[in-house]
């Protein structure tokens, strides 16, 4: 009697070992969602725009993110493993892998939520909509907006030259364009405020066209419509920069972030 209920169980038994050694070595192969960044954002707004890691380093790190280059040569986008300069006359290149940047935050993009966002709406309203997408934990997280816009506002900053000065001095020699009418995509991360001397706090985006010939660091836009993905960001790894921090007040920090970033 016994025999036929041992013979069944056993392949059952089996199956189901089977899959939880399956669902953990799935879970020891895919460590949580991270970002990457060589520098802070405290070094840069203190001037140092010393390239100190290529991009030939940074993509091992990440195929999705944004920052700047060597002298603050331009406004970095990654997308799709493919790495873009916008320069302040808004012209676009590839990075050659040769190429240094000062500050850059990526990470490999894999979504876990998306939907789709009707407009025309603005920044602000973009901004309330990508906050529902964001549990209420203490987590970064990359967010992705492929999409129409009505306009998309961005800048880029012109290369220094030594002295570097700060990124606030930067800022107010800044180029601005209006794009309109315009398919691209949306590049950016949002980090708790919490981590303000890391990384830029809220919302920060990147914009390319979709013929990858236009974009910049997004000042404002007008969405029209697109679709919005999101990756939590459970940890941070930060290449800490080889120049040390400079003695320059600290203080006006926050009121510059704001200046440079909005
Ligand atoms: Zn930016």
């Amino acid at each position: 009697v016994n025999a036929p209920t041992a013979t069944l169980a056993t392949p059952r038994r089996a199956t189901a070992l089977a899959i939880l050694c399956l669902a953990l070595l799935a879970g020891c192969a895919a460590p949580p969602a991270g970002v990457y960044q060589n520098s802070t954002i405290d070094a840069l707004l203190d001037g140092n725009y010393d390239g100190e890691v290529t991009f030939a380093q940074l993509r091992r790190h990440g195929d999705f993110g944004l920052g700047t280059f060597d002298a603050a040569d331009g406004e970095m986008v990654a997308l799709d493993g493919r790495f873009f300069q916008v320069r302040s006359d808004f012209s676009v290149r590839e990075v050659p892998a040769h190429t240094r940047t000062p500050f850059s935050a990526v990470t490999f993009f894999r979504p876990t939520a998306a939907r789709d966002v009707s407009g025309p709406i603005d920044y602000h309203a973009l901004h309330a909509t990508l906050d529902a997408m964001r549990p209420a934990d203490g987590h970064a997280y990359a967010f992705r907006i492929d999409g129409r816009f009505v306009q998309v506002k961005v800048r880029s900053v012109p290369r220094q030259s030594r002295p570097y000065p700060p990124l606030a001095d930067v800022a107010r020699r800044q180029s601005v364009a209006t794009l309109t009418n315009v398919g691209g995509t949306l590049v950016g991360f949002w980090f708790p405020a919490s981590m303000r001397h890391l990384n830029v706090p809220g919302y920060h985006f990147h914009f390319l066209t979709r013929d990858r010939t236009a974009g910049g660091h997004v000042l404002d836009l007008t969405l029209n419509e697109g679709r919005a993905a999101v990756q939590p960001l459970e940890t941070i790894t930060v290449a800490l920069p080889r120049t040390p921090p400079t003695t320059r007040p600290t203080d006006r920090r926050a009121a510059e972030l704001d200046q440079v970033e909005r």
